[in-house]
Protein backbone atom coordinates (compact mmCIF):
# COMPACT_ATOMS: atom_id res chain seq x y z
CA UNK A 1 0.00 0.00 0.00
CA UNK A 2 1.50 3.31 -1.00
CA UNK A 3 0.12 6.27 1.23
CA UNK A 4 -1.77 8.22 -0.97
CA UNK A 5 -0.96 12.05 -1.59
CA UNK A 6 -4.43 13.10 -0.80
CA UNK A 7 -4.97 11.12 2.30
CA UNK A 8 -5.20 13.28 5.87
CA UNK A 9 -1.92 12.21 7.29
CA UNK A 10 -0.28 13.76 10.85
CA UNK A 11 2.98 14.09 12.11
CA UNK A 12 4.06 14.57 15.41
CA UNK A 13 6.13 16.06 16.57
CA UNK A 14 6.85 18.04 13.15
CA UNK A 15 8.53 20.71 14.87
CA UNK A 16 11.59 18.53 15.86
CA UNK A 17 14.09 17.21 13.57
CA UNK A 18 13.32 14.23 12.26
CA UNK A 19 9.40 15.12 11.63
CA UNK A 20 10.02 18.11 10.41
CA UNK A 21 12.10 16.26 7.23
CA UNK A 22 9.82 13.90 7.18
CA UNK A 23 6.57 16.97 6.72
CA UNK A 24 8.97 18.28 4.53
CA UNK A 25 9.26 15.00 2.33
CA UNK A 26 5.62 14.71 2.48
CA UNK A 27 4.88 18.25 0.86
CA UNK A 28 7.84 17.61 -1.91
CA UNK A 29 5.64 14.33 -3.12
CA UNK A 30 2.79 16.59 -3.54
CA UNK A 31 0.51 15.22 0.01
CA UNK A 32 -1.80 17.68 0.01
CA UNK A 33 -3.52 17.21 3.51
CA UNK A 34 -0.74 17.74 5.98
CA UNK A 35 -1.27 18.38 9.54
CA UNK A 36 1.82 19.03 11.71
CA UNK A 37 1.71 18.71 15.63
CA UNK A 38 4.29 19.58 18.26
CA UNK A 39 4.70 20.74 21.87
CA UNK A 40 7.19 23.24 20.80
CA UNK A 41 5.74 27.08 20.39
CA UNK A 42 5.69 27.09 16.20
CA UNK A 43 8.74 29.91 15.47
CA UNK A 44 10.65 27.70 17.81
CA UNK A 45 9.90 24.35 14.77
CA UNK A 46 13.09 23.40 12.72
CA UNK A 47 11.30 23.59 9.76
CA UNK A 48 7.47 24.77 9.17
CA UNK A 49 5.35 25.69 6.28
CA UNK A 50 2.37 27.68 5.71
CA UNK A 51 0.36 25.61 3.87
CA UNK A 52 0.12 22.53 6.58
CA UNK A 53 -2.08 22.77 9.48
CA UNK A 54 0.48 23.27 12.13
CA UNK A 55 -0.76 22.72 15.41
CA UNK A 56 0.49 23.07 18.61
CA UNK A 57 -0.22 20.88 21.32
CA UNK A 58 0.85 18.95 24.63
CA UNK A 59 0.21 15.32 23.04
CA UNK A 60 0.56 13.57 26.96
CA UNK A 61 -3.34 14.90 26.93
CA UNK A 62 -5.64 12.78 25.25
CA UNK A 63 -8.00 14.87 24.70
CA UNK A 64 -4.84 16.91 22.25
CA UNK A 65 -4.28 13.32 20.37
CA UNK A 66 -8.19 12.52 19.77
CA UNK A 67 -7.69 16.94 17.88
CA UNK A 68 -4.26 15.23 17.10
CA UNK A 69 -5.72 12.39 14.77
CA UNK A 70 -9.14 13.96 13.67
CA UNK A 71 -9.66 12.87 10.38
CA UNK A 72 -6.72 11.21 10.01
CA UNK A 73 -5.97 7.93 8.00
CA UNK A 74 -2.09 8.22 8.67
CA UNK A 75 -0.62 8.70 11.77
CA UNK A 76 3.33 9.20 12.27
CA UNK A 77 4.03 9.65 16.03
CA UNK A 78 7.78 10.98 16.18
CA UNK A 79 7.05 13.21 19.40
CA UNK A 80 9.33 12.30 22.62
CA UNK A 81 10.91 14.44 25.24
CA UNK A 82 14.46 13.12 24.29
CA UNK A 83 17.94 14.04 23.29
CA UNK A 84 21.44 13.03 23.37
CA UNK A 85 22.78 10.54 26.47
CA UNK A 86 23.18 13.84 28.21
CA UNK A 87 19.78 14.39 28.64
CA UNK A 88 18.49 10.93 28.71
CA UNK A 89 20.89 9.58 31.44
CA UNK A 90 19.71 12.75 33.71
CA UNK A 91 16.17 12.69 33.12
CA UNK A 92 14.86 8.98 32.67
CA UNK A 93 10.99 10.07 34.40
CA UNK A 94 10.77 13.20 31.66
CA UNK A 95 11.59 10.39 29.19
CA UNK A 96 9.47 7.33 30.33
CA UNK A 97 6.18 10.02 30.83
CA UNK A 98 6.79 10.38 26.54
CA UNK A 99 4.93 6.97 27.07
CA UNK A 100 1.83 9.02 27.87
CA UNK A 101 2.04 10.27 24.27
CA UNK A 102 1.86 7.03 22.30
CA UNK A 103 -0.57 5.65 24.45
CA UNK A 104 -3.24 8.44 24.11
CA UNK A 105 -2.20 8.54 20.15
CA UNK A 106 -3.06 4.47 19.94
CA UNK A 107 -5.98 5.14 21.64
CA UNK A 108 -7.63 8.30 19.40
CA UNK A 109 -6.00 6.54 16.67
CA UNK A 110 -7.90 3.45 17.00
CA UNK A 111 -11.17 5.07 18.06
CA UNK A 112 -11.03 7.69 15.18
CA UNK A 113 -10.65 4.31 12.44
CA UNK A 114 -6.74 5.33 11.30
CA UNK A 115 -5.92 3.17 8.70
CA UNK A 116 -2.34 2.70 9.74
CA UNK A 117 0.11 4.16 12.50
CA UNK A 118 3.64 4.72 12.34
CA UNK A 119 5.74 4.35 15.66
CA UNK A 120 9.65 5.67 16.67
CA UNK A 121 11.11 3.58 18.60
CA UNK A 122 14.90 3.40 19.02
CA UNK A 123 18.21 0.81 19.30
CA UNK A 124 17.79 2.05 22.93
CA UNK A 125 15.98 -0.71 22.96
CA UNK A 126 18.40 -3.49 22.70
CA UNK A 127 19.79 -5.41 25.90
CA UNK A 128 22.46 -4.45 27.61
CA UNK A 129 25.17 -6.92 28.02
CA UNK A 130 24.63 -6.94 24.03
CA UNK A 131 26.55 -3.81 23.96
CA UNK A 132 29.58 -4.09 26.40
CA UNK A 133 32.09 -4.22 23.43
CA UNK A 134 33.19 -1.40 21.29
CA UNK A 135 33.85 -4.35 18.68
CA UNK A 136 30.26 -5.13 18.67
CA UNK A 137 28.26 -7.13 15.97
CA UNK A 138 25.59 -5.50 14.91
CA UNK A 139 22.17 -5.93 16.44
CA UNK A 140 19.57 -7.83 15.63
CA UNK A 141 15.84 -7.57 15.82
CA UNK A 142 15.86 -10.19 18.26
CA UNK A 143 18.39 -8.95 20.71
CA UNK A 144 15.91 -7.14 22.41
CA UNK A 145 15.09 -9.82 24.30
CA UNK A 146 15.37 -10.77 27.26
CA UNK A 147 14.97 -7.35 27.92
CA UNK A 148 17.52 -4.71 29.87
CA UNK A 149 16.93 -2.03 27.24
CA UNK A 150 18.42 1.43 28.26
CA UNK A 151 16.96 2.71 31.57
CA UNK A 152 14.18 5.19 31.03
CA UNK A 153 14.57 6.31 27.70
CA UNK A 154 14.89 2.83 26.09
CA UNK A 155 12.23 0.97 28.85
CA UNK A 156 9.83 3.50 27.47
CA UNK A 157 10.12 2.77 23.73
CA UNK A 158 10.04 -0.93 24.53
CA UNK A 159 6.86 -0.42 26.26
CA UNK A 160 5.75 1.40 23.27
CA UNK A 161 6.58 -1.03 20.48
CA UNK A 162 4.75 -3.71 22.58
CA UNK A 163 1.81 -1.23 23.37
CA UNK A 164 1.86 -0.89 19.52
CA UNK A 165 1.77 -4.71 18.56
CA UNK A 166 -1.17 -5.61 20.93
CA UNK A 167 -3.45 -2.61 19.84
CA UNK A 168 -2.88 -4.40 16.11
CA UNK A 169 -3.47 -8.10 17.85
CA UNK A 170 -6.58 -6.83 20.18
CA UNK A 171 -8.16 -3.66 18.67
CA UNK A 172 -7.07 -4.01 14.43
CA UNK A 173 -5.34 -0.90 14.56
CA UNK A 174 -2.46 -1.74 11.75
CA UNK A 175 0.85 -0.17 13.49
CA UNK A 176 4.47 0.00 12.16
CA UNK A 177 7.89 0.24 13.88
CA UNK A 178 10.92 1.04 13.36
CA UNK A 179 14.57 1.22 15.44
CA UNK A 180 16.02 4.29 14.80
CA UNK A 181 19.79 4.44 15.37
CA UNK A 182 21.00 7.69 15.49
CA UNK A 183 19.74 9.88 13.09
CA UNK A 184 21.63 13.09 12.26
CA UNK A 185 21.56 15.81 9.80
CA UNK A 186 20.37 19.80 9.46
CA UNK A 187 17.73 21.19 10.94
CA UNK A 188 18.46 18.98 14.15
CA UNK A 189 19.15 20.47 17.83
CA UNK A 190 22.74 20.83 17.97
CA UNK A 191 23.41 22.60 21.51
CA UNK A 192 21.08 23.24 24.75
CA UNK A 193 21.78 19.74 26.22
CA UNK A 194 19.58 17.20 24.05
CA UNK A 195 22.15 17.56 21.02
CA UNK A 196 23.64 13.87 20.11
CA UNK A 197 27.16 13.17 19.42
CA UNK A 198 27.20 13.82 15.45
CA UNK A 199 25.81 17.71 15.98
CA UNK A 200 27.79 18.09 19.35
CA UNK A 201 31.16 17.13 17.51
CA UNK A 202 30.30 19.96 14.77
CA UNK A 203 29.63 22.25 17.42
CA UNK A 204 32.41 22.02 19.62
CA UNK A 205 34.77 21.59 16.33
CA UNK A 206 33.27 24.79 14.77
CA UNK A 207 33.33 26.70 18.49
CA UNK A 208 37.36 25.70 18.66
CA UNK A 209 37.92 27.20 15.08
CA UNK A 210 35.42 30.24 15.98
CA UNK A 211 37.23 30.73 19.15
CA UNK A 212 40.39 30.18 17.62
CA UNK A 213 40.86 27.77 21.03
CA UNK A 214 41.84 24.05 19.38
CA UNK A 215 40.39 22.39 21.82
CA UNK A 216 37.92 19.60 22.00
CA UNK A 217 36.15 17.98 25.14
CA UNK A 218 35.13 14.27 24.35
CA UNK A 219 32.57 12.17 26.67
CA UNK A 220 34.26 9.00 27.54
CA UNK A 221 37.42 7.66 25.67
CA UNK A 222 36.13 8.02 22.51
CA UNK A 223 36.68 4.26 21.71
CA UNK A 224 32.75 3.65 22.46
CA UNK A 225 31.63 2.47 18.76
CA UNK A 226 28.17 3.97 17.21
CA UNK A 227 26.60 4.17 13.59
CA UNK A 228 24.78 7.23 12.50
CA UNK A 229 22.27 7.14 9.42
CA UNK A 230 21.89 10.81 7.98
CA UNK A 231 18.23 11.97 7.54
CA UNK A 232 17.65 11.39 3.96
CA UNK A 233 17.80 7.62 4.26
CA UNK A 234 15.85 8.06 7.73
CA UNK A 235 12.73 9.55 5.68
CA UNK A 236 13.06 7.15 2.78
CA UNK A 237 13.59 4.15 5.32
CA UNK A 238 10.14 5.48 7.54
CA UNK A 239 8.19 5.97 3.80
CA UNK A 240 9.14 2.28 3.19
CA UNK A 241 7.98 0.27 6.09
CA UNK A 242 5.10 2.20 6.65
CA UNK A 243 3.88 1.13 3.04
CA UNK A 244 4.90 -2.37 3.50
CA UNK A 245 2.22 -5.00 4.00
CA UNK A 246 4.83 -7.58 5.39
CA UNK A 247 6.55 -5.34 8.30
CA UNK A 248 4.50 -6.28 10.78
CA UNK A 249 7.06 -6.19 13.98
CA UNK A 250 9.67 -3.74 14.94
CA UNK A 251 12.71 -4.19 12.18
CA UNK A 252 16.37 -1.87 12.59
CA UNK A 253 16.21 1.88 10.63
CA UNK A 254 20.00 2.57 10.47
CA UNK A 255 23.28 2.57 8.96
CA UNK A 256 25.83 -0.12 9.16
CA UNK A 257 28.85 1.98 9.33
CA UNK A 258 30.53 1.63 12.55
CA UNK A 259 32.92 4.04 13.68
CA UNK A 260 34.16 5.52 16.97
CA UNK A 261 33.54 8.33 18.61
CA UNK A 262 37.08 9.43 18.03
CA UNK A 263 36.83 8.47 14.10
CA UNK A 264 33.74 10.41 14.05
CA UNK A 265 36.01 13.50 15.47
CA UNK A 266 38.54 12.98 12.78
CA UNK A 267 35.53 12.92 9.97
CA UNK A 268 34.58 16.47 11.42
CA UNK A 269 37.92 17.66 11.92
CA UNK A 270 38.76 16.69 8.20
CA UNK A 271 35.71 18.87 6.93
CA UNK A 272 36.51 21.79 9.17
CA UNK A 273 40.48 21.67 8.23
CA UNK A 274 41.53 21.68 12.02
CA UNK A 275 43.25 19.67 14.37
CA UNK A 276 42.59 19.75 17.85
CA UNK A 277 43.62 18.74 20.88
CA UNK A 278 41.52 16.18 22.34
CA UNK A 279 40.54 15.75 26.28
CA UNK A 280 38.48 12.64 27.09
CA UNK A 281 36.23 13.46 30.11
CA UNK A 282 35.60 9.74 31.92
CA UNK A 283 32.68 10.85 34.04
CA UNK A 284 30.36 12.62 31.48
CA UNK A 285 27.83 10.35 30.30
CA UNK A 286 28.97 7.50 27.19
CA UNK A 287 26.62 5.26 26.92
CA UNK A 288 27.12 1.51 25.92
CA UNK A 289 29.98 0.87 24.78
CA UNK A 290 29.56 -0.84 21.08
CA UNK A 291 26.71 -0.25 19.09
CA UNK A 292 25.82 -0.64 15.40
CA UNK A 293 22.60 -1.66 13.37
CA UNK A 294 22.36 -5.08 12.01
CA UNK A 295 20.16 -4.22 8.33
CA UNK A 296 20.03 -8.30 7.46
CA UNK A 297 16.05 -8.09 7.54
CA UNK A 298 15.31 -4.95 6.48
CA UNK A 299 17.35 -5.42 3.37
CA UNK A 300 15.62 -8.68 2.27
CA UNK A 301 12.71 -7.56 2.81
CA UNK A 302 12.67 -4.07 1.83
CA UNK A 303 15.53 -3.69 -0.48
CA UNK A 304 16.62 -0.81 1.82
CA UNK A 305 20.42 0.29 2.52
CA UNK A 306 21.50 3.57 3.55
CA UNK A 307 22.78 5.61 0.64
CA UNK A 308 24.70 8.82 2.12
CA UNK A 309 28.31 7.73 3.96
CA UNK A 310 28.91 9.02 6.98
CA UNK A 311 31.57 11.75 5.35
CA UNK A 312 28.85 13.15 3.06
CA UNK A 313 25.97 13.32 5.56
CA UNK A 314 28.31 15.39 8.31
CA UNK A 315 29.68 17.30 5.42
CA UNK A 316 26.27 19.04 5.06
CA UNK A 317 25.17 19.06 8.77
CA UNK A 318 28.47 20.68 9.46
CA UNK A 319 27.71 23.68 6.75
CA UNK A 320 24.25 23.70 8.36
CA UNK A 321 25.38 23.90 12.06
CA UNK A 322 27.78 26.25 10.79
CA UNK A 323 25.62 28.47 9.21
CA UNK A 324 23.48 29.06 12.39
CA UNK A 325 26.17 29.42 14.88
CA UNK A 326 28.16 32.30 12.03
CA UNK A 327 24.85 33.98 12.18
CA UNK A 328 24.96 34.11 16.19
CA UNK A 329 21.44 31.92 15.92
CA UNK A 330 21.24 29.57 19.41
CA UNK A 331 19.51 26.39 18.84
CA UNK A 332 15.92 27.65 19.84
CA UNK A 333 16.23 30.57 17.14
CA UNK A 334 16.68 28.22 14.51
CA UNK A 335 13.31 28.46 12.85
CA UNK A 336 13.03 27.71 9.07
CA UNK A 337 9.77 28.98 7.53
CA UNK A 338 8.69 28.06 4.22
P1 LIG B 1 13.30 15.87 18.38
O1 LIG B 1 13.47 16.12 19.83
O2 LIG B 1 13.98 16.78 17.43
O3 LIG B 1 11.75 15.83 18.01
C1 LIG B 1 10.76 15.36 18.89
C2 LIG B 1 9.68 16.40 18.95
O4 LIG B 1 8.63 15.93 19.80
C3 LIG B 1 10.16 17.74 19.53
O5 LIG B 1 9.97 18.78 18.61
C4 LIG B 1 9.30 17.92 20.77
O6 LIG B 1 8.94 19.26 21.02
C5 LIG B 1 8.09 17.06 20.44
N1 LIG B 1 7.38 16.71 21.66
C6 LIG B 1 7.89 16.30 22.84
N2 LIG B 1 6.92 16.15 23.74
C7 LIG B 1 5.76 16.46 23.12
C8 LIG B 1 4.42 16.52 23.53
N3 LIG B 1 4.08 16.21 24.79
N4 LIG B 1 3.48 16.88 22.64
C9 LIG B 1 3.83 17.20 21.37
N5 LIG B 1 5.09 17.18 20.91
C10 LIG B 1 6.05 16.81 21.78
O7 LIG B 1 13.74 14.37 18.15
P2 LIG B 1 13.97 13.56 16.80
O8 LIG B 1 15.42 13.30 16.69
O9 LIG B 1 13.28 14.23 15.67
O10 LIG B 1 13.26 12.18 17.16
C11 LIG B 1 11.99 11.81 16.64
C12 LIG B 1 11.61 10.43 17.17
O11 LIG B 1 12.60 9.48 16.78
C13 LIG B 1 11.53 10.35 18.70
O12 LIG B 1 10.52 9.45 19.07
C14 LIG B 1 12.87 9.75 19.08
O13 LIG B 1 12.82 9.09 20.31
C15 LIG B 1 13.10 8.81 17.92
N6 LIG B 1 14.53 8.49 17.73
C16 LIG B 1 15.38 9.43 17.28
C17 LIG B 1 16.72 9.11 17.12
C18 LIG B 1 17.72 10.13 16.63
O14 LIG B 1 18.89 9.78 16.48
N7 LIG B 1 17.34 11.37 16.35
C19 LIG B 1 17.18 7.81 17.39
C20 LIG B 1 16.28 6.88 17.85
C21 LIG B 1 14.94 7.21 17.99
Amino acid sequence: MIVPKDAQIVVCGAGGFIGGHLVAEFRKQGCTRLRAVDIKPLDHWYQRFDDVENLRMNLQEKSACHRAVKGCAFVYNLAADMGGMGFIEKNKALCMLTVLINTHLLMAARDAGVRRFFYASSACVYAHDKQTDPNVTGLKEEDAYPAMPEDGYGWEKLFSERMCRHFTEDFGLVTRVARFHNVYGPHGTFDGGREKAPAAMCRKVIQAKINQKPEIEIWGDGRQTRSFMYIDDCIHGIQAIMNSEDITFPINLGSEEKVSINQLVDVVEDIAGIKLKRTYNLSAPKGVNGRNSENTLIRKMLNWDPRIPLRDGMEKTYAWIHEQIASGKSDQAVVNRY
